[in-house]
């Protein structure tokens, strides 16, 4: 390692962490990179794009999804070069295509690989959770569930989304009953159901539709209401 060359700690390896990854081993020349992801199913993916569900789509079309900034139809050329790969989800490869959430992620998963199995790759992706954060001088001292320690001259935090908060409810019991679903972002929400409910969707954005797109494939039967303060749906591309 050159005297110049520096550790960085980035945590979290979903979409930001592992773009920021990528970002840094293309340009910086030698600093050592090691990203930590708690959930084993998660690099590259993070919530968004860790989902066999294929009928969630993106919510950009495919000529705004390139992680590479200076290559903006980079994402649109990989489809092009998976065509056949992917026939079955994306029988249309252009621009303006809404591919599946899982599409991308195997795209973006493709490219941390790329850029970890090359020669001079400088990326390890560890799959823990950092627990703590402490300064010791000018470095940083990170510690894991797993009990491992790390010193970095750099830390990034990726943290992602957080799962929505509960609702607030005077009857604290509501939280631990099965059909009180707060995360819509599992495939929990489908296991707790017959398919014949009546249920209540709070919110009537991207994840009220989502949540919608999986009851109509798993054929639900039952009735939906959503309520919004708006009562607004998303709007449509204008593309
Ligand atoms: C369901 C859903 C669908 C979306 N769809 C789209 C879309 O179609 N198009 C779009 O542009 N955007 C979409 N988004 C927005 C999306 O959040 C961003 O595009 C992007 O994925 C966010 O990346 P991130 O790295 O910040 O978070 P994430 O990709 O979620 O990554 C954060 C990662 O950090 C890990 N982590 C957290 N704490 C620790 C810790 N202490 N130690 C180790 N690891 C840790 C988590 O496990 C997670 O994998 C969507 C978001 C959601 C929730």
């Amino acid at each position: 390692m050159s005297d110049h060359s520096k550790t960085i700690v980035i945590v979290g390896g979903g979409l930001s962490g592992t773009c920021m990854a990528i970002a840094l081993h293309r340009t910086t020349p030698n600093h050592q990179i090691i990203v930590f992801e708690k959930n084993p199913e998660a690099p590259g993916r993070g919530i968004a794009y860790h989902t066999d569900f294929t009928h969630q789509p993106l919510n950009v079309p495919a000529q705004g999804m390139s992680i590479f900034p200076d290559q903006p139809d980079h994402f649109v050329q990989w489809l092009l070069k998976n065509r056949f790969r992917y026939k079955h989800l994306v029988p249309e490869v252009h621009a303006k295509v809404f591919v599946s959430r899982k599409v991308f992620g195997d795209y973006v998963t493709e490219e941390l690989e790329k850029s970890m199995h090359g020669s001079g790759s400088r990326i390890q992706v560890r799959i823990d959770q950092v627990c703590k954060i402490e300064k010791s001088e000018e470095r940083f001292i990170i510690g894991t569930e797993s009990q491992v320690q790390i010193t970095a001259d750099i830390v990034i935090l990726g943290l992602g989304n957080f799962v929505p908060a509960d609702i607030l409810s005077d009857d604290l019991s509501i939280y631990n009953d099965p059909k009180y679903i707060s995360n819509p972002w599992t495939d929990k929400v489908y296991s707790a159901l017959t398919g014949y409910e009546n249920i209540l969707l709070a919110g009537t954005g991207l994840s009220a539709v989502d949540v919608i797109l999986g009851l109509c494939v798993r054929g639900f039967e039952g009735h939906i209401t959503m309520c919004s303060r708006r009562g607004r749906l998303p709007l449509p591309h204008d593309l």
